[in-house]
């Protein structure tokens, strides 16, 4: 008889070796247990996971922690935090982590488990599947979905969202925080004289120039065309105006291979007040770049 028969009986019913299934199934499948003191362990523990170098089936059927401390630290409160849960209301878990094998880089696990009422304390019935490619393809589309293509700086999405984070920051600890549109002056003229190609370049320039400049905890993004703005955390204006200052001579002073003095911007500033909405902040600081340009551009106005 071939191995494939010996598994299946030849029909559809069960697999007559249930013990030889298990082994084979492309993740792991298991029993865990908690019991009255909180001590942790896994009766049962199948799969081909179970192969993985530093997975001691013998050791985690006593205690569960072999596993548990080969959790990534960021994971390890979250996943004890559903643990308890689950075993407090009776509800499924449903979590990932991160898990530490000794030979490779860290895989992630997907874990799911039903827990039932056990004599000792709770015990759940459960699988394991490794989902560390598709982390990685999700961590590679959410990157792409949140960067301008030219410039490879955050898009209009990315910053909002940003924007909208250190807001609910600032909202709960009172913190400062600032926001800077900037507009590049006559654009148009510089593609016109230049050619739309040339403008991209400057664009890309910009982008890095200004990167080069703010610093590492401010959140620059493109808003479309030639309009970005930058996110302030711990910023009250008095701080932001020396710093678009400073931008705003960096850009005009910069060579971006057109003729002397062809590029500047126009700079509008202001601090977010307490309780407004999101909207009425980016307002402010439209209506501040809106001055900086009537006022003759190539400055700041908050
Ligand atoms: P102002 O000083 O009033 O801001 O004048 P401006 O010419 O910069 O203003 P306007 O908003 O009228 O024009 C912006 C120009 O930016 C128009 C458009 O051709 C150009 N632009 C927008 N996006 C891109 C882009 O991705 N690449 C290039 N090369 N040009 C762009
Ligand atoms: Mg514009
Ligand atoms: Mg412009």
């Amino acid at each position: 008889m071939t191995e494939e028969n010996a598994m299946t009986g030849g029909g559809l019913d069960e697999p007559v070796g249930l013990h030889a299934f298990a082994a084979r199934l492309p993740g792991v499948i298991f029993q865990f247990h908690r019991d009255h003191n909180g001590h942790m362990h896994f009766p049962y523990l199948a799969g081909s996971g179970t192969g993985l170098p530093g997975i001691d089936r013998d050791r985690l059927s006593q205690d569960a922690r072999h596993m548990l401390e080969r959790l990534n630290a960021e994971d390890y409160p979250r996943v004890m935090a559903a643990i308890e849960r689950s075993a407090r209301w009776r509800v499924p878990i449903a979590t990932k982590f991160r898990l530490r094998l000794p030979s490779r880089r860290s895989r992630w696990v997907a874990l799911r488990a039903q827990p039932e009422d056990a004599k000792t304390g709770v015990l759940w019935h459960g699988l394991m599947i490794d989902i560390t490619e598709q982390m990685a393809e999700e961590t590679r589309l959410r990157r792409l979905s949140d960067t301008d293509d030219l410039t490879g700086l955050a898009n209009r999405r990315r910053l909002i969202s940003r924007l909208d984070e250190e807001i609910a920051r600032s909202t709960r600890h009172g913190t400062p925080l600032s926001l800077m549109l900037i507009d590049l002056d006559h654009f148009k003229q510089v593609n016109d004289t230049w050619g739309h190609l040339q403008g991209d370049q400057v664009l890309t320039e910009f982008a890095s120039l200004s990167d080069r400049l703010l610093r590492e905890e401010d959140i620059i993004g493109r808003l479309g065309g030639e309009e970005f703005a930058v996110v302030l955390p711990l910023t009250p204006l008095v701080a932001s105006r020396p710093l678009a200052e400073r931008l705003r001579a960096a850009i005009a002073e910069h060579d971006f291979g057109l003729s002397p003095g062809q590029l500047t911007a126009s700079i509008g500033l202001a601090e977010y007040r307490l309780g407004e909405p999101r909207d009425t902040l980016i307002d402010r600081a439209d209506q501040s770049l809106y001055a900086a340009k009537r006022q003759g551009r190539n400055r700041v106005v908050s």
